[in-house]
């Protein structure tokens, strides 16, 4: 809406509202009861949750696992009241993988069964009473002084890790200091912003990312060509069985000294036409360190290992699950929210991101049981490929929404590309994302957008007991809410209590139902409901940051 029909609008609507709100609606305060008690009081998220991870399992992007979970959860949707409840497609992505059978055994010199779990999109195979070599390299040239050494072995890859000792609790909530530290925080506006120009401790973090990539792509190139039966990697983080385990490293054509274009164009194993992978797992470390420690010995071990996978390549597209309960008198208006359906595979993607699926399911329930009319059109999306790279939303927001153009050839450093919108661009109120583990809500990220803080403020206020009332200038990373932010738009994600998210169910075989609490659950899902309906209720938009590329950075800083 232009300034000058604003104010030409702005008496009437006044009155308006004052005499339509009254008598139609709820006044603010009796919603968010009515929305606190069907929440807190009549909850069905646990059952939700149940279902996504004990019935349905992990979700790997691509499999039938996963679309199974995207008409489960549109049937769902349509069950608790929601209209057009519907899967759009995007792609494409890839093929799919689903673990078939996995076996793994030390066979000499005792028989002991290994705490190991494949990595996905390992291909089939079976070695009998394989040498086992330990390949602790940590540079080319150490990696070098193993040619012609490894055909038909099977290899552990990477140093032993050390286990320690659990003096520190592994859960953790955040602190009111915490808390203060994050109120207290300045807006990225107030950071360096050119992309690079970080910190000197930012940079070198980088960096090592950086080497530590190319190190990993490199020794999945020379293991292919080597000849290497089996790659067993100790799982990254986590003791007690517990293991870590994403997708297979997959070799690469690429000049692996050439780390730009390899980041650029690197080959992902999901592609139909990723090169053969050698079959990968990660182990327990326990497991892992023994292993190491007795080849260091000088000791001969061998493993025996079967592994039976299947690839989906039918149908190449993945697919997001969308359902709406329409608006009233700003039905044309939307507001979203969302959390990704597609996990990892050696758990149950409970606390990443079945927690968050749940707990947007359960608040658009909790609208519709508490009969609730919002004005704006209340949209949530379950989202796909969040784990491969935000995919899912990235697509949505492209097809409906927006997209960033690429920075042209030549352009001065810190240039952003430029946003082309949509009509619905202007239509999209907020979006509202839940990805942090299944700890309860404890405030929300600006992300930058410093005029939404008067319009939270109040809103979280009603909170306070709930213990989510903090506010931070600061962003959050690593999901979906990026999609929107990066076009312009409104995106939030919640600040949560990470739990044992980054201890223990991140990517991991324990990332179980059994690790999502009730009351968490409970008390985020009634925050989420009361945000989109007070969202969805508000006579204008939730403020909006400058359209990316229309404006320059504030505050640029010279690359070093
Ligand atoms: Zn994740």
């Amino acid at each position: 809406m232009s300034f000058t029909r604003y104010t030409h609008l702005a008496a009437a609507l006044l009155l308006g509202s004052a005499l339509s709100t009254q008598a139609q609606t709820p006044s603010q305060a009796d919603a968010v009861a009515k929305i606190r008690d069907e929440g807190l009081n009549r909850s069905q998220v646990m059952r939700t949750l149940s279902y996504l991870t004990d019935v349905i399992g992990p979700r790997l992007t691509g499999t039938p696992a996963l679309r199974r979970a995207n008409e489960w959860t549109r049937d769902e949707l349509t069950r608790i009241g929601c209209q057009n409840a519907r899967l759009e497609a995007w792609g494409p992505f890839g093929r799919g993988w689903t673990l078939r059978g996995f076996e793994a055994s030390m066979t000499t010199p005792q028989v002991r069964p290994l705490e190991a779990f494949p990595k996905a999109w390992s291909p089939n195979t079976e070695v009998k009473d394989a040498e086992v070599v330990w390949v602790n390299a940590q540079s080319v040239a150490e990696l070098e002084k193993f040619r012609g050494k490894l055909r038909g072995k099977v290899v552990l890859s990477g140093p032993i890790r050390e286990v320690k000792p659990h003096f520190e609790p592994e859960a953790t909530r955040l602190t009111e200091k915490d808390l203060l530290r994050m109120a207290d925080s300045p807006g990225p506006e107030d950071k360096p912003v050119v992309p690079g120009a970080q910190t000197p401790e930012a940079q070198e973090r980088q960096r090592q990312r950086r080497r530590s990539l190319m190190l990993a792509a490199t020794r999945a190139t020379f293991y292919q060509q080597e000849g290497v039966a089996f790659i067993l990697d100790p799982s990254r983080a986590g003791d007690g069985g517990n293991i870590f385990v994403q997708q297979a490293s997959v070799a690469t054509t690429l000049d692996t000294t050439n780390m730009e274009a390899m980041w650029r164009s690197g080959v992902k194993p999901w592609d139909k036409s990723a090169p053969t992978i050698v079959p990968q797992a990660a182990v327990g470390i326990e497991t892992y360190n023994r292993l190491a420690r007795m080849l260091d010995q000088g000791e001969r071990v061998t493993v025996s290992l079967r592994l039976q996978a299947e690839f989906h390549d039918q149908d190449l597209n993945a697919y997001n699950t969308l359902a709406e309960l329409p608006g009233t008198d700003k039905k044309d208006e939307v507001v979203m929210l969302g959390g990704h359906l597609d996990s990892w595979h050696g758990g149950t993607g409970a606390t990443d991101n079945a927690a968050g699926v749940a707990v947007c399911m359960e608040a658009m329930r909790i609208l519709k049981a508490a009969g609730l009319q919002p004005r704006r059109t209340i949209r949530v999306a379950l989202w796909s490929g969040e784990e491969q790279g935000l995919y899912g939303s990235e697509a949505y927001v492209k097809q409906h929404l927006g997209e960033r153009l690429p920075v042209p050839a030549g352009a001065p450093a810190g240039t952003v590309g430029r946003v082309v919108t949509k009509p619905d661009h202007a239509k999209l109120s907020a979006y509202y994302n839940l990805d942090n583990g299944a700890g309860k809500i404890r405030g929300i990220y600006l992300q930058g957008n410093e005029a939404a803080r008067a319009v939270f403020r109040p809103w979280l206020h009603m909170f306070k007991d709930l213990g989510a009332s903090t506010i931070t200038a600061d962003n959050t990373g690593g999901t979906d809410h990026l999609s929107f932010d990066e076009v312009g738009l409104p995106g939030f994600q919640f600040i949560q209590d990470d739990l044992e998210y980054f201890t223990r169910t991140h990517h991991s075989t324990q990332d179980v139902y059994d690790r999502a609490p009730t009351e968490d659950m409970k008390q985020a899902a009634t925050i989420m409901a009361a945000m989109v309906y007070l969202t969805a209720m508000r006579d204008e938009p939730i403020p909006r940051k400058p359209l990316p590329g229309t404006k320059p950075a504030a505050k640029p800083v010279r690359r070093s």
